[in-house]
């Protein structure tokens, strides 16, 4: 008889679960399955189905040749009963295990299945924390208790303690300060192009999957091929040696650069391996402190990349557990414009937008900046719905899991949850994209003109938003030079740039923006 089954979902790539240590091999299980449920719950973009696909496959290979016996359903197998609940049913009716071990899962809708599992099947459950975050849930609520701002310097200053992590022998940050985000802030360079990126070769298993894909998945957002995914720890890891040794160095400086028809720059692109489970956040930190201590890399460069892994990226998820399920309704400035089709790859002539929006199609990546200050600043200003920003950027990206996506989006991004992420929003205007890309010189649109016909659309829609909620806003510190400004302006300008925003926003509803 099977002593227990394990069941691993499709972001625990990891040979360092809890559970898998206490697997024995000769009578456990493993369950691992591609459900039509999960690949379908958004309009998911086709590289990240496929990705998802391929590193599960690999891993269930990695785990047979290890000597587990694993059951691994696939989408087309015809026994794939297409949801979790079923295939879980389905394996108990199978092998009658003693026990189901499982790693707690990383989402909240997830979570949501396994406390139902507990109550609705007769079968006990042991539930491992998952040790590749390095801040526990419990632990983050212990943090934030009793805080009446939780912000991310604080919480970041804590995790470089507890992980030793670019500290002197006194405990105290190395070169004297936390952050040297102020360093890097560089504006890009004239040709600036980014170096050659290594990719991996298809091998049987991924080019099953990218067919799978192209048949199940024929109308879904984003372009299948080129696939160059790692899809392996081995690939992820040479994934991340280059990034330390040939982009690191660069990282900081041009951390917020943005450049048509450069998606990368100096970026990892090391996110969809540390969500999945192909790479370990701290092992990646520590490579990067590595490359400090032996001269690889700059400071700025390395505590700016390590702040986003130990800092941001625990975070946000810290954020999400504690405030889940409200969170991904909140709306604190009562935005209910919809998307526009253009984030689906409609026409649009804002070059910023257009060049984001490629990147993501083609790539199913975009960089920080452009997701924040681009796509996500636009949905900002216009006022679409949190809701459907959300389920677009959950859709769109190969590295994006509830967890990490929500808290970036609707807190974030949109500032829908009025300031428990972050101090102001990141609301900015035409200028800022001008200053940190080289998107306006190919735009139909100027930057430097706020009313007319060649006024560039964040211009207008900057100052409507400040104005629409002054009262939200205008106590806010952080903004207290905007609302001067703005009052400053005569009468009549103030008129004319919110009538412009009101073309603008009419034009958006009928597409022609
Ligand atoms: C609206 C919006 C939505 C986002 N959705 C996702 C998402 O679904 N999944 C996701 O992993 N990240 C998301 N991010 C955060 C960030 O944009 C991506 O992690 C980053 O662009 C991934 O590319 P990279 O690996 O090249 O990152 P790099 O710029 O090289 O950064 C290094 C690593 O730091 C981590 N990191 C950096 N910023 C963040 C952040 N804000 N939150 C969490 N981790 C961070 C990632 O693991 C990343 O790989 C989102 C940001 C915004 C503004
Ligand atoms: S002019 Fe405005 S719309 Fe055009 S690329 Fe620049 S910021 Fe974007």
């Amino acid at each position: 008889m099977t002593q227990n089954l394990h069941f691993i979902f499709g972001d625990q790539l990891s040979h360092n679960l809890l559970n898998l240590r206490h697997i024995d091999q000769k009578n456990d299980v493993i369950l691992m399955c591609e459900v039509v449920e999960e690949a379908s719950y958004v309009w998911h973009h086709r590289k990240k189905i496929a990705f998802i696909f391929a590193a599960m496959r690999h891993f269930a290979e990695e785990l047979r040749d290890q000597g587990f016996q694993v059951d691994y359903v696939k989408l087309d197998d015809e026994k794939n009963r297409g949801s979790f609940d079923e295939e879980l049913k389905r394996a108990i009716t199978t092998y009658n295990p003693q026990k189901i071990l499982l790693t707690e899962p990383s989402e909240y809708r997830v979570w949501q299945k396994v406390l139902a599992w507990q109550k609705e099947l007769e079968i006990p459950f042991e539930i491992f924390p998952d040790t590749r975050f390095l801040c526990s849930q419990a632990e983050f609520r212990n943090w934030a208790k009793g805080k009446k701002e939780l912000r991310l310097e604080f919480f970041y200053r804590e995790m470089r303690k507890k992980h030793k992590i670019l500290l002197d022998a006194t405990q105290k940050p190395i070169g004297g300060k936390w952050n040297y985000d102020a360093e890097n802030r560089k504006t890009p360079k004239a040709g600036m192009k980014s170096p050659k990126r290594i990719s991996h070769k298809k091998d049987q298993i991924t080019s099953e999957v990218l067919d799978l894909v192209a048949r199940k998945f024929p109308s879904n957002f984003g372009d299948l091929l080129p696939f160059h995914f790692a899809v392996t720890r081995a690939q992820a890891l040479l994934e991340a040696q280059h990034f330390i040794t040939e982009l690191l160095p660069n990282f900081g400086d041009y951390q917020d650069a943005m450049v048509a028809g450069e998606p990368y720059l100096y970026h990892s692109l090391l996110s969809s391996y540390i969500n999945v489970g192909l790479l370990e956040p701290l092992e990646i930190c520590k490579m990067a402190e590595k490359a400090y201590f032996d001269q690889v890399a700059p400071l700025n460069a390395v505590e700016g990349f390590i702040r986003q892994i130990l800092g941001w990226r625990e975070y946000v998820r810290g954020i999400y557990w504690l405030h889940m399920p409200k969170y991904v309704e909140l709306n604190f400035f009562d935005a209910q414009n919809d998307l526009p089709k253009f984030y689906w790859g409609d026409k649009t002539a804002m070059s910023c937008v257009a060049e984001a929006v490629k990147q993501t199609k083609e790539h199913a990546y975009s960089h920080h900046i452009q997701r924040l200050m681009v796509t996500g600043n636009f949905a900002l200003l216009a006022g679409i719905n949190p809701k459907q920003v959300h389920e677009w950027y959950l859709a769109v990206y190969a590295d994006a899991f509830d967890w990490v996506e929500v808290p970036n989006t609707i807190g974030m991004a949109l500032h829908a949850d009025g300031g428990i992420m972050a101090s102001k929003p990141y609301a900015a205007s035409g200028k800022y994209i001008s200053r940190m890309s080289n998107f306006c010189k190919s735009c139909r649109f100027d930057p430097e003109i706020t009313v007319g016909d060649k006024a560039c659309p964040f211009n207008s829609l900057y100052w409507n938003f400040m104005n629409q909620h002054q009262d939200k806003l205008k106590t806010n510190q952080r903004l207290k030079f905007v609302y001067p400004t703005w009052q400053k302006m005569a009468e009549k300008k103030r008129e004319e740039i919110l009538n412009q925003a009101k073309i603008y926003l009419e034009k958006l509803k009928h597409n022609q923006l």
